[in-house]
């Protein structure tokens, strides 16, 4: 069967198929998105970096631009992974991995003023084979270490990894 029979042949077989550029968007998957920000506003879902996603502004010089307070965050990835029913306590400035990342400091604040948050996403290292099950947030520097301060990639990493590369839990 030659290519253009064959294509005849798979146009009879759905003729609601549209052979031009059309509008793709599937109205089921786009509808249960909608609900979805219904109920997770966009103003109260939390980045990995530990701010809001009103925090950043994209900028054509360095893509994103994070400033969540009177301080600034080199976040790059706008990355929702947390949902906050108050997003008040999400301006504090990462200092290290674990406890003293801005996400970590953010949702104590936030539990312990007596308000509810969930995570958006499944909790689990970032190597997708690790089977450790203590997971915590780092800030990652370009060549793979963990460091103490604000950094333009943060992370979910099992505690094992985190030390592996150099983060300092305490
Ligand atoms: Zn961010
Ligand atoms: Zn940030
Ligand atoms: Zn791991």
């Amino acid at each position: 069967m030659s290519l253009e029979n064959r294509e005849d042949h798979l146009a009879n077989e759905s003729p609601s198929e549209p052979r031009e550029p059309h509008y793709a968007v599937d109205m089921q998957r786009a509808s249960d998105y909608l609900k979805y920000l219904k109920k997770y506003p966009r103003s109260k879902q939390i980045c990995i970096c530990g701010h809001t996603v009103a925090s950043h502004h994209y900028s054509t010089v360095v893509g994103y631009n994070c400033k969540p307070n009177n301080h600034f965050c080199p976040c790059e990835r706008l990355d929702p992974v947390y949902f906050a029913s108050n997003a008040n306590h999400f301006k504090r400035s990462t200092h290290g991995p674990g406890m003293k990342h801005a996400l970590a400091l953010g949702i104590t604040s936030l539990l312990a003023s007596g308000s509810s948050g969930e995570w958006l996403i499944r909790v689990k290292c970032m190597y997708p084979d690790c089977k450790n099950l203590e997971i915590l947030p780092a800030p990652l520097s370009k060549d793979r270490r963990i460091v103490g301060k604000p950094s333009n990639t943060n992370v979910l990493l099992c505690r094992e990894h985190i030390i592996e590369f150099g983060g300092n839990l305490i």
